[in-house]
């Protein structure tokens, strides 16, 4: 039998994609190699939103070359956002790859492979339960954020039908040997979700009413369709001035209470330059709002730091947000221009990387201290756990033996540090 392996780089959305291509191979008959070594395709899925992301990438030419060299007849796919590149760059860089195929094309798999391979029609009865499940809601991002250069590399945003998205939730959790635990929604700007009337909020809603005993996450929502402004003339996806989806989020049993709300910057010009539309005012009301509703609720953030002309002031706003907001998480990346991007065209990339790295440490630095913080609030609490995270998605060690990482457990947490709680099972 013929066998594929996917090497995924990036975000969940990107492990989306590569399910959806193992899916697609699996289909034509093709098993799961557990090593590069033991695939006849080898499939790259590639992340694009950082340099350093793609630098990984080109610097495994050698490996796949060597990879070829030892199985002539393996054919090596990339996709995913690195087909930003036109197909001639790629060649010149990547030249041990067979097909650089857009993830906008991916259904077109097939085709390629049948026409070149031999197919097998022998579908993998192997495949092993898990216990989450990642379910895209939308596609793409209509927002051009100055830095990013998703929406070249996965085009505008389009929404998938509610009706859809019910249906492959329900088959997920009522699956047959025990359905997944945990739902995943995806989306660049999972929050701007809009199918016919149903909006995030209600989707949310919807899936919540779906029977079984699941939690409910989603990544990433945008801080301007999360609370919208009377103000706005913009659609900012939810009506305007509502706070409809922090009530949706408090009310739905299911909803893991967790969010990562990227704020990028604390500085209002800096948001401005980063053509993110709401303001740290804006941002901290959200967060208010969040907390009054649900009290227990873990919050994380995304932010850049060193973003072109950044002065040492206006990081000081960056600081003083992490302080007031005492985040549980953050991930924070030194800024990098981006091909396309609009920030790559006019700003001019002058944060020397000595000087990007030492504020990334800066925050980091708070954020171990908050951290650690709000997770010794949870010394002594007992917390629904599953595989080994609690609804605020926070790490727990669990020594008993008979504990089952697959099932939810009711945990005592004993110990906190800033990224691991330990417990045991009650
Ligand atoms: S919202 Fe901004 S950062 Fe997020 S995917 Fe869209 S353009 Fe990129």
């Amino acid at each position: 039998m013929r066998k594929y392996h996917i090497v995924t780089f990036g975000c969940q959305a990107n492990i989306a994609d590569s399910e959806r291509v193992a899916k697609i191979l699996e289909k034509l008959g093709y098993a799961h190699a557990g090593k590069k070594e033991d695939a006849d395709i080898l499939i790259f899925n590639t992340c694009s939103v950082r340099q350093k992301a793609e630098d990984r990438v080109f610097g495994l030419n050698k490996k796949m070359a060597q990879l070829k060299a030892a199985k002539p007849k393996m054919k090596i796919v990339l996709t995913g956002c690195m087909t930003h590149y036109s197909e001639k760059e790629l060649r010149k860089r990547l030249p041990a790859i067979d097909y650089f195929i857009n993830i906008k094309s991916i259904k077109k798999l097939p085709k390629i492979l049948k026409s070149k391979l031999v197919k097998h029609r022998v579908l993998n009865k192997n495949k092993k339960h898990t216990f989450s499940a990642l379910v895209p809601i939308s596609y793409g991002c209509n927002n051009f954020c100055s830095y990013c250069i998703v929406p070249y590399s996965r085009g505008l945003e389009t929404s998938r039908p509610a009706k859809k998205i019910i249906k492959e939730v329900k088959s997920l959790v009522s699956a047959k040997g025990g359905g997944v635990k945990e739902i995943w929604l995806l989306g660049q700007t999972v929050n701007s979700y809009k199918s016919g009337n149903i909006n995030f909020a209600k989707l949310l809603k919807m899936i919540n009413n779906i029977a079984g005993d699941f939690w409910i996450r989603f990544t990433s929502p945008h801080p301007k369709d999360f609370l919208a402004r009377r103000s706005s003339k913009q659609n900012l996806g939810a009506k305007a001035g509502s706070d409809n989806l922090i009530k949706a989020m408090a009310e739905c049993k299911k909803f893991a209470h967790y969010v990562n709300l990227p704020a990028q910057s604390g500085n209002n010009e800096i948001l401005k330059k980063m053509n993110r539309p709401y303001t740290v005012r804006h941002y901290k009301k959200i967060i208010k709002k969040l907390r009054a509703a649900m009290p227990d609720i873990a919050i994380s953030t995304d932010v850049i730091v060193g973003f072109p002309g950044e002065t040492k002031k206006q990081f000081q706003d960056t600081i003083k947000l992490f302080k007031e907001i005492k985040f549980d998480m953050a991930f924070i990346s030194e800024y990098s221009p981006r091909p396309k991007t609009l920030a790559a065209k006019i700003y001019k990339d002058n944060i020397p990387p000595k000087e990007k790295e030492a504020r990334k440490k800066e925050l980091n630095k708070i954020l171990i201290k908050t951290a650690l913080e709000n997770n010794k609030k949870l010394v002594g609490k007992t917390l629904a756990v599953l595989n080994n995270r609690t609804a605020g998605n926070k790490l727990v060690k669990i020594t008993d033996k008979n504990y089952n990482p697959d099932e939810f457990a009711k945990i005592k947490i004993t110990k906190a540090g800033p990224w691991r709680l330990e417990g045991v099972k009650i």
